[in-house]
């Protein structure tokens, strides 16, 4: 697609989400100090890196926090909405018709991870009564993969919906109203705190979220590290997730190494721990399971 026909998708974005995109560009520009936005702590200098123009991008400068070593790009943070989102489309035109480079096994992964939530709620793990949903669903390929399953899950993309049929709106989110909220490979784009509480927040009272984001102990002060990708501008520590699980109320957590993904539930708790002791395939904890050090 040309970059006159992306300016004119960026267009079309910003009149149907105009209001909200305004909102947290003054929400940015507010922001004139560098504390960590999960814990507050101060940061310092970690590393640059050079992009060196790929999707327009240059020098970026990483931040990590002295508390819980979250690391975050400066420069990334310090973009306008228009900027940041204008990054994004250029990395994502994958979706839906090519594969990614940076990521080859994204479809496989998708595929397992269908089978490990619809095995979960097969369990009665994860329950049914409220509906579910997939923030940050992209073209939809997980939902698909679980509709397959006979399994319906909401999409919603703030970004990368551009338009489409069977997503949901902005005013459509429900504050508390999903059993399960599916989030794969959307914490590492995300700039703000008040965007990860809205995703924590949509699990309903009894419900889960299941999410696949890259954590590790540390992150790695290394300019070459393979996820420093251009679309990627924070990364989390598995202290910054325990800060997270906490703030949001959540009681027990299981990982499952082959989808690489964590299930965080409000409640529970036993069903989840017998769960996980029948199992050698999933790691359970009353917090968060700290399973990648
Ligand atoms: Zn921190």
């Amino acid at each position: 697609m040309g970059l006159k026909n992306q300016v004119l998708l960026l267009t079309q974005m910003k009149a149907m989400f105009g209001v909200g995109i305004m909102g947290v560009d003054a929400k940015m520009q507010e922001k004139n100090d560098w504390t960590c936005f999960v814990c507050d702590g101060e940061t310092t200098p970690y590393f640059s890196k050079d992009f060196d123009g790929r999707v327009g991008l240059g020098i970026a400068d990483y931040f990590r926090c002295k508390n819980c070593g979250l690391v975050f790009s400066k420069t990334h943070l310090e973009m306008t909405q228009e900027e940041w989102e204008f990054i994004n489309m250029r990395y994502h035109w994958f979706f839906g018709h090519m594969e990614n480079a940076d990521d080859p096994q994204w479809r496989k992964r998708l595929y397992i991870q269908a089978r490990t939530i619809a095995k979960l709620a097969d369990d009665g793990i994860l329950s049914k009564d409220l509906p579910w949903i997939d923030y940050g669903c992209g073209d939809g390929k997980l939902t698909y993969n679980l509709s397959k399953r006979n399994l319906t899950a909401l999409k919603f993309d703030r970004y990368l919906s551009l338009g489409l049929d069977g997503y949901l709106a902005e005013e459509d989110l429900l504050v508390g109203g999903y059993d399960v909220v599916i989030n794969t490979s959307v914490f590492e784009h995300v700039r703000t705190i008040e965007v990860l509480d809205e995703i924590a927040g949509l699990v309903s009272e009894n419900g889960a979220l299941a999410l696949h984001v890259m954590v590790r102990e540390e992150i790695p002060q290394d300019p070459d590290w393979d996820y420093l990708l251009p679309a990627h501008c924070t990364f989390f520590t598995n202290k910054s997730m325990r800060i997270l699980f906490e703030r949001w109320g959540f009681q027990s957590s299981i990982y499952h190494p082959v989808s690489r993904m964590w299930f965080w539930f409000k409640q529970n708790n036993e069903a989840v721990e017998t769960l996980a002791n029948s199992s050698n395939k999933y790691y359970f904890k009353r917090g968060f399971v700290d399973y990648w050090k």
